[in-house]
C-alpha cells in the first residue's frame, strides 16, 4: 500500500514515515502508471531520444486512465512543472507540458503557464539521492503572480517528489490553498530510475 500523500511504499498506515515526520507541501500525489513498464519506456524515448509519437501514445492512454477523484473534484487550473528554457531547447520536447495539455482538455480546466518559472537549470534528478535532489531544486522556481487557489500540478515522473515539492512550496507561499500533483509515472524510490 502506498502513502496517501507522496506515493512511497509503506505498510499499514496511510502515511509513510517521512510524510508523518515532515509533511510535503503538496496535499496529494497521484501517479497514473508505474514507471517500471510501458509508460516509463515511453517517457524515456520522448525525453532522451526525441520521440514525440511515444508521448502522444501515452497522452491518449492518460485521457482514459485519470482517476475519478480528479473529475469529482476538479482543480481551478492545471500547471505543468516548468522546464528551464535551455532544457526545452535541448530536448525539443516538454513532457510535463504535453501531459498538462492532455489533462487540461480531459478535465476541461484551463492550463496556466504564467504563474511559475524555473529560474535556473538543475541537474537531472535521476542518480541523485533524496537529500541531493532536495538541494538540487531548492530555490529553482519562482512564482511571478498571485497563485490560483486550487492547483493541479503536472509532471512526467515522480520519484521522491523533491521537484514537485519545491514548486508547491512557492505556490503555497504565493496564495495557493491546495496543490495536488499528478504524474504520468511514479517510481518506487527503493528501486530508483534508470536513465537509458
Ligand atoms: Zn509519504
Amino acid at each position: 500500500m502506498l502513502c496517501d500523500i507522496c506515493l512511497q511504499t509503506q505498510n499499514s498506515v496511510h502515511r509513510c514515515r517521512r510524510c508523518l515526520l515532515r509533511a510535503p507541501f503538496f496535499d496529494r500525489a497521484i501517479g497514473v502508471y508505474e514507471y517500471d513498464g510501458p509508460a516509463g519506456a515511453a517517457i524515456r524515448s520522448a525525453k532522451y531520444r526525441y520521440q514525440p509519437e511515444s508521448i502522444e501514445w501515452l497522452c491518449r492512454r492518460i485521457q482514459s486512465d485519470l482517476p475519478s477523484e480528479l473529475f469529482e473534484n476538479r482543480p481551478d487550473v492545471i500547471i505543468p512543472v516548468p522546464l528551464h528554457w535551455r532544457s526545452r531547447i535541448k530536448r525539443r520536447l516538454d513532457a510535463p507540458l504535453w501531459f498538462g495539455h492532455t489533462i487540461s482538455a480531459t478535465l476541461q480546466r484551463p492550463l496556466d503557464r504564467g504563474v511559475v518559472f524555473r529560474n535556473r537549470q538543475t541537474l537531472v534528478q535521476a542518480g541523485l539521492d533524496d537529500p541531493e535532489r532536495r538541494r538540487n531544486v531548492r530555490g529553482a522556481f519562482t512564482v511571478v503572480r498571485e497563485a490560483p487557489k486550487d492547483i493541479l500540478l503536472v509532471d512526467d515522473v515522480f520519484t521522491t517528489g523533491a521537484t514537485v515539492n519545491a514548486v508547491c512550496q512557492v505556490l503555497k507561499r504565493h496564495g495557493a490553498d491546495r496543490v495536488r500533483v499528478v504524474c504520468a509515472a511514479y517510481v518506487d524510490p527503493s528501486v530508483g530510475v534508470e536513465m537509458t
